[in-house]
């Protein structure tokens, strides 16, 4: 479990599971938090229970993403109606005594709830998130490099300045393990797409040119401008420097599973 330095101390119970710690065996081991695949379920409902001990979260409502690497927020308050989202059935699981609810097509959640767990998985996109310690809200997002070239922790910003008056100079950020610009590579068409959002001057911090024509990016970095171009402070921002890629004894990766299988990590956290 990997905690963030600048929310000790705050009512923010937040961290992200690597693969220590779990039940979970094999190319899933030690820790998947990855429920959504049939086979590895009760395993993973047995490592989210592990994890939110260890985060020490009170919430018995878990509300999770369904991924789809869109700008989707969903916004979690009073009037949520849960029977909007998907409920997972986890009876008979170790998280029988939670409701666990999935939100379709969502990419980062948001509350001020105090009584919420927020889920979200991983295994090289980057997780980030923003806590407003003025006006007690947290987002949490999943920003692979579509997620980071749509600019999703700017929608992200823009909401909770929206929905919780949070302003961007009060914003604590995150940047948690991903792949690393050692060894993310991306090709010419992933470029492009990055133009849509980005000037060439801000792309150039981040993409750097290999000799076979392709690119390695930092989605990290990117992330770091995105928060820095929309008024965060830089002593604000954590970054957690490990590639996920490089050390996938101790992570998920995507890439490193050549897409097949492989466990997930999640960020998981609750205000209290
Ligand atoms: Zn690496």
């Amino acid at each position: 479990m990997i905690r963030f330095e600048q929310l000790k101390a705050t009512p923010l119970h937040l961290g992200i599971t690597d693969r220590t710690g779990g039940v979970s065996q094999g190319v899933y081991g030690g820790m998947n938090t990855n429920f959504y695949n049939p086979e590895q379920f009760e395993n993973a409902c047995q490592d989210i229970k592990i994890a939110i001990d260890a985060l020490g979260l009170t919430g018995k409502i878990i509300v999770a993403t369904r991924q789809t690497h869109s700008n989707h927020v969903l916004k979690i308050d009073e009037s949520t109606d849960f029977q909007n989202l998907d409920e997972i059935d986890v009876k008979y699981t170790a998280l029988s005594d939670y409701r666990l609810y999935s939100s379709p097509d969502t990419d980062a959640l948001m509350t001020n709830r105090k009584d919420v767990i927020l889920m979200t998985f991983y295994a090289d996109c980057v997780p980030l998130y923003l806590f407003d310690p003025v006006n007690e809200a947290v987002a949490i997002v999943h920003s692979g490099w579509r997620g980071t070239s749509n600019k999703i922790a700017e929608t992200v910003i823009k909401e909770m300045a929206y929905h919780y008056h949070s302003e961007p100079q009060h914003l604590f950020a995150g940047i948690g393990q991903s792949a690393g610009k050692c060894c993310y590579e991306v090709d010419e068409p992933v470029k492009t797409l990055f133009r849509v959002h980005f000037s060439e001057h801000d792309m150039n911090c981040f993409f750097e040119p290999k000799a076979n024509g392709r690119y390695f990016i930092d989605l990290k970095k990117a992330n770091e401008l995105i928060f820095l171009e929309n008024g965060l402070k830089s002593d604000h921002i954590e970054i957690n420097p490990a590639c996920t890629i490089c050390k996938s004894d101790l992570y998920h990766s995507h890439r490193k599973a050549n897409g097949g299988k492989r466990g997930s990590m999640s960020q998981l956290c609750q205000l209290i």
